[in-house]
């Protein structure tokens, strides 16, 4: 069996063994370079390290990885150090695969409760994978680029809090962003550095926004289009109120505008 096959890269793998669960025993025979903190390349191993990692389940069976490793120390700063391994974390206590299905899983919708006890694991490791990978997307979403045709509109999460600003890409029909507050001053961070601002075409909101100013500012070369639904519903407010005054009625039964 290659490294490859587990989903992990760089290992030599000495054996599967399926007891309760399957075990896997791995080496990593890569020397390191140079040491991590004065970049001496005069370091000599301190002998034989192992770690013991959760891995991606296997066959319907939990599965552990040992990997086989050592230990160095430099000899100029007398450091000693093990080197960090591919597709594990430092300080982890299980695979980088693992830990993007256990955030996966939980994403999908269950919930920390279940999964801690599907997987064997702790509640509070389950909250802190969640927080990793939700830290790293966030990062990845930093350098993002403005999509070309967007829309902007405001509303609450949940009740009495403040406002939040929902920026969607229209053209595939996702949120793109949300970010807190509605305000000029509340946006500005954010739109300050948003990529590719200057590139966007349209930009479409509600018809009484407040967004006109900032969308001028922010996004200069882009069209100002009324977004349709907000346009139906003026229609539909007008046209109800006029209905109204000359059916007095009509306020209590709608029923009577589909006669
Ligand atoms: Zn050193």
């Amino acid at each position: 069996m290659k490294s490859r096959d587990i989903g992990l890269f760089g290992y030599r793998i000495r054996s599967v063994e399926r007891k309760n669960d399957v075990e896997i025993k791995a080496a990593y025979c890569t020397r390191p370079g140079s040491c991590p903190r004065c970049a001496s390349k005069r370091i000599v191993s301190k002998g034989p390290y192992s770690r013991s990692l959760r891995h991606l389940d296997s066959f319907g069976l939990r599965s552990r990885i040992e990997i086989q490793l050592r230990r160095w120390q430099c000899k100029d700063c007398q450091r000693s150090f093990v080197p960090s391994l591919p597709g594990v974390g430092r300080g982890n206590h299980s695979t980088e695969p693992f830990r993007r299905k256990v955030y996966q899983d939980h994403h999908d919708g269950i919930c920390a409760s279940l999964l801690a006890r599907r997987e064997g694991i702790g509640h509070a490791s389950i909250g802190r994978i969640y927080a990793q990978f939700t830290y790293l997307k966030a990062q990845e979403r930093k350098n993002q680029t403005c999509p070309a045709v967007i829309g902007i509109d405001e509303h609450t999460l949940h009740r009495g809090q403040r406002f939040v600003t929902t920026f969607c890409n229209l053209k595939n029909r996702r949120i793109f962003d949300v970010v807190e507050g509605k305000s000029q001053a509340d946006l500005q961070g954010f739109l300050s550095a948003l990529k590719g601002r200057e590139k966007v075409k349209v930009v479409c909101i509600d018809l009484c926004s407040s967004y006109r100013q900032l969308i001028r500012k922010w996004f200069p070369n882009a069209k100002i289009v009324a977004d349709r639904f907000h346009v139906v519903r003026i229609v539909q407010y007008h046209f109800l109120s006029f209905c109204r005054a000359l059916v007095p009625e009509l306020k209590n039964r709608r029923g009577l505008m589909v006669v």
